[in-house]
């Protein structure tokens, strides 16, 4: 299947799309997740010409009305696929070893960067070995946790239209095709009109373009972060972690974790987690899997390593809310269709007796371009207002309860402990019925 043949349908509905299209950008988004990223002084490479896809009849999405925009906003004729490489603002400030953030007075000071050297690590952005000593000792973790690991088999690189038998396997609880969760998975906020912001996939290249919108906005977010970009760009990680932000772990690749052997999960989980340890001296005790992909074999497995899933809300079996931020930049989706979904999910938002959280992504220019020219300033301008903050605390815990160091154990004891990480996980609800959505976490 082509991506003309693909409908989308607009309000009440969010992002449409059917299980082949959802496989296509499943393969599209692992691929390009997987490459390194393009150095900053060099501009991402344009396909070559024999590559470029067949000229397809989209058909436009209607018009958005804003509340706001940001007066510095990129054009939105100008945030498409391909675009010129824009300008990279530098870090506002590159934190020396030692700083303490002072949102987390607990948490110890800042490593030194020189002793992060990318060769301690394993190839960026490719499945780490489990024979590592490293990956030994979190296998001999994960076995030691006493925490019994389902006994499911990988799926299919492919989604829920290659493994039909797994995707109708509702013991299996994979929230990937029908949105099935577990108790301690994170999907919502509970209070109405709090949004837990999220941005996944960096440090990347315009993460300090987002950086610096939300410190004049006073507004922190959760950052699900992977660890070879974290490797890539640990000073923009600190900057995060000390400017307030949330950081979270989501994996060292970026590949769909129910298609890798146990060995492979505890690798990437471990790898990522272990980088940003380095990097912030803090250990994320929460993580999302790339796309979502989570069954209840993965849910064991980071349970073992002390990490509870954090989704984002589905409001049906089929929508969720997910703008496809991530999708501009390869050209199937446009940013005037990201605009749509933000107002089909601020509309069901707005709906909902709880909060919710968003999957976003700072990877690639043309979503931090829609995220601070258009859909935070909308956010922001929203009356009655939203509660914009991260996700630990629109779980109503303080930050420091989102690592190991800096937690106490009181309000949020260790999940692998027994202890149910959300006492207040609340449901979406269903308000509307979409087609099938397809995730890029
Ligand atoms: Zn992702």
């Amino acid at each position: 299947m082509k991506f003309a043949t693909t409908t989308l349908l607009f309000a009440p509905l969010l992002v449409a799309a059917d299980s082949a299209y959802e496989d296509l950008r499943l393969a599209r988004h692992a691929k390009i997740a997987r490459q390194a990223p393009t150095p900053a002084s060099a501009p991402p490479p344009s396909p070559p010409a024999t590559t470029t896809p067949p000229v397809v009849a989209i058909p436009p999405p209607p018009a958005v009305s804003l509340l706001s925009t940001n007066p510095t906003a990129v054009p939105l004729t100008q945030i498409v696929a391909g675009q010129p490489s824009p300008a990279t603002i530098p870090l506002a400030t590159t934190y020396t070893a030692g700083t303490v953030p002072s949102g987390l007075p607990e948490a110890p000071g800042l490593p030194s960067l020189s002793s992060i050297v990318p060769s301690n690590y394993p190839p960026l952005d490719k499945l780490p070995p489990t024979d590592s000593p490293q990956v030994k000792a979190w296998i001999a973790e994960v076995a030691a946790s006493g925490i019994q690991i389902p006994n499911i088999l990988p799926t299919l690189p492919g989604g829920c239209g290659t493994n039909a038998q797994a995707a109708s396997n509702t013991t299996n609880c994979w929230w990937t095709c029908g949105g099935c969760t577990r108790e301690d998975d994170i999907t919502s906020c509970p209070d109405k009109m709090t949004w837990g912001l999220t941005y996944d996939d960096g440090p990347a290249f315009y993460t300090p373009n987002l950086l610096q919108y939300l410190a004049e906005q006073k507004i922190k977010s959760t950052f699900f972060t992977v660890g070879s970009r974290v490797i890539s760009a640990p000073a923009t990680l600190q900057a995060m972690h000390v400017e307030g932000h949330q950081i979270s772990v989501h994996t060292w690749a970026h590949p769909p974790l129910t298609t890798l052997t146990n060995d492979e999960i505890i690798a990437e989980l471990g790898w990522s987690r272990k980088a940003i340890k380095d990097v912030l001296g803090v250990t994320p005790n929460t993580f999302r899997p790339p796309y979502g992909d989570i069954d209840d074999r993965v849910r064991a497995i980071a349970k073992a390593m002390g990490m509870v899933p954090v989704l984002w809300t589905r409001i049906g079996p089929y929508a969720t809310f997910d703008t496809d931020d991530f999708n501009i930049n390869g050209g199937i989706t446009t940013v005037q269709q990201v605009l749509v979904n933000w107002k089909n999910i601020l509309g069901n938002a707005t709906s909902m007796n709880t909060g919710f959280i968003v999957l976003e992504h700072d990877l690639f220019p043309q979503a931090v371009e829609a995220a601070t020219g258009y859909i935070l300033p909308d956010a922001i301008a929203h009356q009655p207002p939203f509660k914009i903050e991260p996700v630990i605390t629109c779980l109503n815990k303080p930050l420091r309860d989102a690592y190991v160091e800096t937690n106490d154990n009181k309000t949020n004891p260790p999940v692998a402990s027994g202890g149910f990480f959300l006492s207040s996980r609340v449901s979406a609800g269903i308000i509307y019925l979409a087609v099938y959505f397809c995730s890029t976490s």
